[in-house]
């Protein structure tokens, strides 16, 4: 059951000759979400050879460029691969504008259904699911209103115990549920959390992706135990001034985040292109937090199944 991330851009602000700004495709179980969206992802999509119909929703973080010009183009293209089914977008209040603005004024058509939902909260809350993952968000301390995303796993491994059905007197549809991974909401108003329904077989993976946004701990709440955590780090030590004022994160910022919320690994990315030298993030990140790696154009990261086995 695959669950990975594939990086096609990391790039702060601008792409460089041939390397582009933020962009990345989440797998999970062969279905594929785009996180961020920059300029020039398509042309990735293709090098990587992504099958861009696998593509159920569209993630964006904030409306800064850099983050989201690719994606008139993306829906556009579609004409040319035949895409029949609807496409999910979320997006920070202003996604759906600026998507309708992009379309209606270079009289773009498309012929599937774009369903649209924009995030204006407080606090983490679900704002996607599909059977193979549930996503959600969480405002990032940024410039203007920018969102955190974490994808968590639906595993297929629920089995209900026999005897809670009966305890609980469950419906067909309760049953169907709770296999789901559901909590359950009694006549009475008493909630049952589904942990307590199930044989849990294995531990559901999870990602999380924070970009944009200055060094702020509470996101590790929403963060905690993630198997990947993205986090930007635009600036190396030499710049704390600077990410301060900008709204961005330091290198050592993002290994403090990783280290309160007790992720497996650390993936740095959104780097000031200011830097022709990427690997003194690796090292100062190491100072802090041993298990990174610096986000790079088409690596793929996995995350793998075996090591959350439960025992
Ligand atoms: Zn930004």
């Amino acid at each position: 059951m695959t669950f990975n991330i594939t990086i096609l851009g990391t790039n702060a602000a601008l792409p460089v000759r041939d390397s582009i700004t933020s962009a990345q495709i989440v797998n999970v179980h062969d279905q594929l979400y785009v996180v961020d969206c920059g300029e020039g992802m398509q042309s990735k999509l293709q090098k990587y050879r992504i099958k861009r119909n696998r593509i159920q929703a569209v993630f964006i973080s904030h409306l800064h460029g850099d983050h989201v010009f690719g994606l008139p183009g993306l829906l556009t293209s579609y004409a040319h691969f035949q895409r029949k089914n609807p496409i999910f977008i979320i997006g920070p209040k202003g996604i759906r504008e600026f998507v309708e603005t992009c379309l209606r004024l270079s009289q773009s058509y498309i012929d599937f259904e774009v369903h649209f939902r924009e995030m204006e909260h407080k606090g983490s809350v679900l704002i996607y699911e599909d059977g193979k993952v549930k996503v959600s968000a969480f405002p990032l301390h940024h410039r203007i209103s920018t969102y955190g995303f974490r994808f968590d796993e639906m595993t297929s491994g629920y089995n209900i115990k026999p005897e809670k059905i009966k305890e609980l007197g469950l419906t067909t549809d309760q049953i169907k549920a709770v296999k789901r991974g559901d909590n359950l909401l009694m006549a009475d108003g008493k909630m049952i959390l589904n942990e307590e329904m199930v044989y849990k077989k294995t531990k559901s993976r999870s990602y999380v992706y924070c970009s944009d946004t200055a060094y702020d701990e509470r996101v590790v709440e929403y963060i905690r135990n993630a198997d990947v955590l993205y986090h930007e780090a635009t600036y190396l030590s030499d710049m704390v001034v600077q990410a301060k004022e900008r709204k961005h994160s330091t290198v050592q910022d993002a290994a403090k985040i990783a280290t309160l919320a007790g992720v497996g690994k650390l993936v740095l990315g959104h780097f000031s292109t200011r830097y022709l030298n990427r690997e003194d993030f690796l090292i100062q990140g190491k100072l802090e937090f041993n298990e990174v790696i610096l986000a790079e154009e088409g690596k793929v990261i996995e995350i793998h199944l075996e090591k959350n086995l439960k025992l």
